[in-house]
């Protein structure tokens, strides 16, 4: 199939065209890239959907939250595409998010889409495969993406940074203390939901909010937030219950960026940040892979081994053969 016949059928919506797309943009395969890069050129960016990051620890209740969150958005006749970002599998090989099952009803639904994390993903290729996979989703027709990731390394940052608003899910805390829960990473959420508010958690789940309702009141308040946010609230994936709640605000948070300019800024951000990452991929690619670059390197590399190069100098050097193209 042609990039071009794959970009109708996707732009149509059919979820196999996207599921092959996406598999195409995550080849390591030099051809695939190429093809990769001219289907996503083929496909423009005139849809958008709301890009929803969402971040927790292993049990926390994600699958749960995401699977009744999405069922009760596709009952709106929402189109709901989940993409789960794994980076432990880049070293495991196996794919903690993979499984599908998790999400058994939704990923039945016709009105979802759900792709688990690639097994054997390069660290470095996660962001990239992550953010082109959401650009064909949109491309899709989805109207939310859920871009869903465990609450490891830099993946949170990651993830908050091709995220329209990043969601914090917690669990109710047995002590007092703010569950070990890294400032840098409250300082993204736009909504912490502590979930399992429900039978004999209820009131844990009811303290935990509390603690970091005030923890976020402390924070310095964000250009990008209206009064209120970041916020705190309790919800029972479970149950149900606090999912209509979460999704108002998710809204509003939205409505009022869209209204004030926010929303816009953002993704113009975003989107340069993206063409900065891909080039500096492109270069570290240019020298590890056979070509001229390379060459220089180990040559460069052999003269200051042998002294006759200052480190500097050859450095210097390689970074004009590199500007030369
Ligand atoms: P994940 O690892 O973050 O995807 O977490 P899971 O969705 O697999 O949930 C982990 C465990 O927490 C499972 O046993 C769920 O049944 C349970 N769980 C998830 N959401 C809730 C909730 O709202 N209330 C209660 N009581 N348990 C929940």
């Amino acid at each position: 199939m042609t990039e071009h016949d794959l970009a109708e059928r996707l732009r149509a919506g059919d979820r196999r065209a996207l599921a092959r797309a996406i598999t195409l943009v995550e080849s390591g395969r030099a051809d695939h890239r190429a093809r990769a890069v001219a289907l996503l050129d083929a496909l423009g960016h005139d849809r958008q959907a709301l890009r929803i990051g969402l971040s927790g620890t292993p049990g926390v209740g994600k699958s749960t939250f995401i699977e009744a969150f999405g069922l009760m958005l596709t009952g709106q006749g929402l189109r709901v595409a989940v993409l789960a970002v794994d980076p432990s599998s880049a070293r495991s090989g196996g794919s903690i998010l993979g499984d599908k099952t998790r999400m058994e009803h939704l990923s039945r639904d016709p009105r979802a889409f759900i792709r688990p994390s690639p097994s054997q993903a390069q660290m470095g290729g996660v962001a990239r495969r992550t953010r082109e996979a959401v650009a064909l989703c949109e491309a899709a027709g989805f109207d939310v993406v859920l871009i869903e990731t465990v609450g490891v390394g830099q993946s949170e940052t990651m993830v908050a940074g091709m995220s329209d608003l990043f969601v914090l899910l917690l669990a109710p805390a047995g002590g007092d203390e703010l569950q070990g829960v890294k400032r840098g990473i409250m300082e993204m959420a736009d909504l912490i939901l502590v979930n399992k508010a429900d039978g004999a958690l209820k009131p844990a789940a009811l303290r935990t909010m509390a603690d970091y309702a005030g923890a976020l009141r402390l924070l310095r308040r964000r250009p990008q937030d209206p009064e209120g946010f970041p916020k705190a609230m309790c919800v029972s994936a479970v149950a149900g219950e606090g999912l209509a709640t979460a999704w108002a605000e998710m809204q509003a948070l939205v409505g009022w960026r869209r209204e004030t300019g926010h929303f816009a800024a953002a993704r113009a951000e975003q989107a340069r940040r993206w063409f900065e990452e891909e080039v500096r991929a492109g270069l570290l690619a240019a020298l590890t892979r056979p070509g001229p670059a390379r060459d220089a390197l180990h040559r460069l590399g052999d003269e200051v081994e042998a002294g006759r190069l200052t480190p500097a100098a050859a450095a210097e050097a390689m970074l004009a053969q590199l500007g030369r193209g």
